[in-house]
């Protein structure tokens, strides 16, 4: 029996021992072709020499030095990096180790800014239900999904939920585009009426959702109206692009591409690409400077924080993405494998929805393609393409809860900005062998 405490007690793993490019190689020679980027996070695939070089020329330098004693070279220069290509008004990079603690650290940094600037009375934090920021109590507490809410809520702080754009099921018959932002703008509006304006400290939102709900965008306008709300009442917007940033959907940062900047960003997964553990908090000049002329100092930190060897290797992620016009091929093969979805389950009877954006896309299953009704949770249609997948050689990310935390299914692809043609065209035939088997032992009634 197996020491690890693993992430499914009950589960047996294949033993990950090599990558090659976009596949990863298990311990009997296996080869899984990584379309999922694990969760969005290989962005390079799992054989970068550069990358590997990068890191191992800085541990043989130096590993480590801890961040209350000393600053580091790769961490300065990854900071500068980021911010010199930020969306407008970024100006300054706290490091940390992943995305929960990213999402942490913008709360904690949002919140004593409020106290700086002395509006101590900003506390409520409002976000989207149907969203993820992570596991840690103040990520989980923000999340929106109420599967994964469900047993600590005890634990987690007050946060308030508004509705997702999430036009596959929340637009109504003969709405449009923009009377449907306009209608959630109006909800966001009357729940920040309902907490008191003054109070509310900050909006947080994935720009394109991956995890929960399965790559969708918003709306043309919505964020800029969610912008505009914001600043109004003078609420800080956090946009979460642990997901879909650092060349994702196309673009470095997602935001870009909504045609607003956030005050904080958190970014993760792309960042260092799976090469090292490493996230960061993007924070505008107008926070930083109101801490640092106020206490001076943020009151955050973990041992981590700014890890050499890390910052050096998703320097080397961010260069490499930069050097070889990579965020070009993002939209291009993105292009190339949402067609190929559309042609393959353009008309497939149990897919509702094709969407995202970049190499950022996903399906949404359905019982019932009129009436969008989802599958049975108990049947676990995503659990099964899941596993169907991994016996086929294929690594994708299905959900179930996309309705409501507990009802519906999708699949999430986020393949590395490297692929082919030919990885496209593997991707699309063994998610289709995939799925199928999956309905076959779903439509069977097996529980
Ligand atoms: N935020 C978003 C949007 C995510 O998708 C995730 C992870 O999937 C997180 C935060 C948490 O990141 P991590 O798992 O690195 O803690």
């Amino acid at each position: 029996m197996s020491r690890v405490f693993h992430r499914h007690l009950t589960s047996t793993y294949p033993t990950a021992v090599a990558g090659d490019g976009p596949y990863l190689i298990d311990a009997s020679g296996k080869r899984y072709l990584d379309a999922s980027g694990g969760a969005a996070v290989s962005c390079l695939g799992h054989s970068d020499t550069q990358v590997q070089q990068a890191i191992a020329e800085q541990v043989s330098k130096m590993a480590y030095a801890h961040s209350s004693f000393f600053t580091s070279e790769p961490m300065e220069a990854l900071a500068d990096f980021l911010v010199e290509r930020a969306p407008e008004g970024i100006a300054s990079v706290y490091f940390v180790s992943g995305g929960s603690e990213a999402v942490e650290a913008a709360l904690k940094m949002a919140r004593q800014y409020f106290l700086e600037i002395g509006q101590p009375e900003r506390t409520q934090v409002i976000a989207r239900r149907q969203s993820y920021h992570g596991n840690t109590l103040g990520a989980l507490a923000t999340g929106g999904n109420a599967w994964r809410r469900q047993p600590f809520e005890p634990l987690l702080s007050e946060t308030t939920h508004v509705s997702p754009c999430y036009a596959y099921r929340g637009k109504q018959a003969g709405e449009s585009d923009i009377a449907y932002g306009e209608r959630l703008a109006q909800e966001l509006e009357q729940t920040i009426a309902q907490l008191g304006a003054e109070r509310v400290m900050a909006f947080v939102a994935e720009p394109v959702v991956g995890a929960t709900l399965g790559a969708v965008t918003a709306v043309p306008g919505y964020f800029q109206r969610v912008r505009e709300i914001c600043d109004r009442h003078g609420i800080l917007l956090i946009l979460d692009e642990v997901m879909c940033g650092m060349g994702r959907t196309g673009s470095l940062f997602a935001c870009e591409q909504e045609g607003i900047s956030p005050d904080i960003v958190t970014i993760a997964k792309g960042l260092g690409g799976g090469y090292q553990p490493i996230g960061a908090t993007l924070a505008s000049q107008r926070i930083r400077d109101a801490i640092a002329e106020g206490s001076g100092f943020f009151q955050h930190g973990h041992t981590y924080i700014g890890h050499a060897t890390a910052c050096a290797g998703a320097l080397a992620v961010q260069r490499s993405i930069e050097d070889r016009g990579l965020l070009e091929r993002v939209r291009h093969q993105g292009e190339g494998l949402q067609r190929r979805l559309l042609e393959r389950f353009g008309d497939h009877p149990q897919v509702g929805d094709v969407r995202g954006r970049g190499l950022f896309l996903g399906l949404e299953l359905v019982a019932d393609r009129e009436t969008q009704a989802p599958f049975p949770a108990e049947r676990r249609l995503n659990a099964r393409i899941k596993s169907a997948a991994m016996s086929q050689g294929l690594m994708c990310y299905p959900a179930g809860g996309t309705l409501d935390g507990r009802r519906g299914d999708h699949v999430l692809l986020a393949p590395p900005y490297i692929v082919e043609d030919r990885h496209l065209d593997e991707i699309v035939d063994k998610l289709e062998a995939a799925i199928d088997t999956a309905l076959v032992e779903c439509l069977a009634g097996g529980a």
